[in-house]
């Protein structure tokens, strides 16, 4: 299971939590990135 991060808040969200819907829980955005690589955002669309 990997770990994203939000773009926008910061907080820390399971990857299964974003296979149900691509959004952030707390801010609802839609740009993450993986806090230990290399600032590599992942977009939904
Ligand atoms: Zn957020």
């Amino acid at each position: 299971m990997a770990i994203y991060k939000c773009f926008q808040c910061e907080k820390k969200i399971k990857s299964d939590e974003l296979e149900k819907r691509f959004v952030c829980p707390h801010c609802g955005t839609r740009i993450f990135y993986k806090p230990r690589t290399k600032m590599k955002t992942v977009k939904a669309d």
